[in-house]
């Protein structure tokens, strides 16, 4: 049970951040029918950016020690910008004071912390006209989704807390939002399931695990039990052909994901189409083969971002450490944002079994999927020994997570009967490297981590 000195410096922490968050409203509002009024096309995408990026340029040759006397002529931008060096997290993390705005204002910015698989934080300053637009343009989306703006937002299984909680949140339209935490008996569960359903949602946002658990709970407890919500918005994992096809038969509803990172916030977001569209007028980003050379014509190779508004603490050419291709084509939504393939985690790799046997891991991450669970990670630790290691939820049973380790070493033994498949519930995932959520590492053969997958919807 945690403790009620945790419960209430969490409601202290969430009750400063709404009142923030109605300081801003004014400014972030008024972008908001900034960018609704624009009506995007491609060259007034273009335009807008160029702007932008020319103002960013001037800034940092003026006020960012780490860029002085090394911007080009801005008069051309984008050769001024392809001219500049990347930036990788160790860059700010070893010169954070040399990467901010010399003249910073302390009252119109707010420092974060990302975390990352590392597990070393590094600090990001945004400043308030940066998170104004990126809150105007979460709020664009809402409206191109069709839903209110003051709508209901479900978060679940959110925090560690052992309870239901609501509040409501200014950058996010005047949102409603309710969370309730992962920890409880089964007392607890009965309200959840009692709670949600007379809340409503019209929104269900979280990690894909998370919504998935949400429908094996409702499941357990006799169905969904409520209205259709107008969408389920998942981001911080990839999320799985198989997963999406689940929580939009379950809710009924079109599951769309997001991309992005601490550092810039959201980077792209899916249209119903399918695509992810780059968040263009505050972002633009480059996919860039190992030299730091632009991967023509649609080819895979590292997403680099650069942040089109922040000038606190600008991020140029910012390497992101995941994988993606940008689309040669139009989108067929009209959209005029560019699309943004991400490649890993589509399939998250290879094992290779005896006699050098390919199985796709999606194999195995399919029926770990079907189980509520609070993540999972698959490791090749040996030609012959595959460990399934998941952190299992309170309404995970034994029963499930069998099953699942069962189905998962009949597709493995449908190959190779002598790997032994193994199940592990004690958490102790393995952690490497900068890349993000990672579901399968092999320790026998790093050649098939993350390698694209030629098929893409
Ligand atoms: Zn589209």
């Amino acid at each position: 049970m945690p403790e009620r000195a945790a419960v209430e410096e969490r409601i202290r922490v969430y009750r400063g951040e709404m009142i923030f968050q109605a300081h801003l409203f004014p400014e972030i509002y008024a972008r908001y029918q900034e960018y609704r009024r624009r009506d995007e096309t491609a060259a007034s995408l273009r335009e807008l950016q160029t702007g932008r990026l020319r103002a960013m340029l001037t800034h940092v040759a003026a006020a960012v020690p780490a860029y002085r006397g090394r911007v080009g002529d801005p008069g051309d931008p984008w050769a001024a910008l392809a001219a500049l060096p990347t930036v990788a997290k160790a860059d700010l993390r070893a010169g954070f004071a040399d990467h901010c705005d010399d003249g910073i204002d302390p009252d119109r910015c707010r420092s974060v912390q990302t975390s990352g698989t590392t597990g070393e934080p590094l600090r990001i300053v945004h400043d308030f006209e940066h998170l104004a637009h990126a809150y105007a343009l979460g709020m664009v989306r809402t409206h191109d989704h069709g839903l209110p703006l003051d709508r209901r937002v479900l978060y679940p299984f959110h925090s560690a807390l052992d309870r239901w909680f609501e509040y409501t949140a200014p950058a996010y339209g005047l949102s409603r939002i309710a969370e309730f935490g992962a920890v409880g008996d089964e007392a607890y569960w009965v309200d959840v399931v009692d709670r949600v359903r007379g809340y409503r949602p019209q929104a269900i946002v979280g990690h894909a695990t998370r919504c998935l658990e949400l429908a094996d709970l409702l499941t357990a407890h006799g169905g969904r039990g409520f209205p259709a919500p107008g969408i389920v918005s998942t981001w911080g994992e990839r999320l799985t052909p198989a997963a999406a096809e689940r929580l939009a038969a379950f809710f009924e509803a079109p599951v769309r994901d997001s991309y992005g990172m601490g550092e810039v916030g959201t980077i792209a977001a899916q249209c119903a189409r399918g695509a992810y569209h780059i968040e263009g007028e505050r972002l633009w980003v480059e996919v860039l083969d190992e030299a730091g050379a632009p991967v023509p014509g649609g080819g895979i190779g590292e997403i680099v971002v650069t942040n089109l508004i922040n000038r606190a603490q600008p991020l140029l050419r910012y390497r992101t450490g995941d994988l993606g291709a940008l689309s040669a084509e139009p989108c067929a939504c009209g959209r005029p944002h560019r699309a943004l393939r991400l490649v890993a985690g589509r399939e998250p790799g290879r094992l290779r079994l005896a006699g050098g046997i390919l199985l796709g891991v999606r194999a195995l991450a399919l029926p770990l999927l079907a189980v509520p669970l609070a993540r999972y990670q698959i490791i090749q630790r040996r030609p012959d020994l595959v460990e399934l290691i998941v952190a299992p939820l309170p309404q995970t049973t034994a029963a499930a997570l069998e099953k699942a380790r069962d189905q998962a070493a009949a597709a493995v033994h449908a190959l190779d009967p002598g790997v032994r498949v193994e199940l592990r519930a004690d958490g102790a995932f393995v952690r490497r490297g900068a890349r993000k959520m990672e579901e399968f590492i092999s320790l026998v053969d790093d050649s098939l981590v993350d390698e694209p997958e030629g098929a893409s919807g």
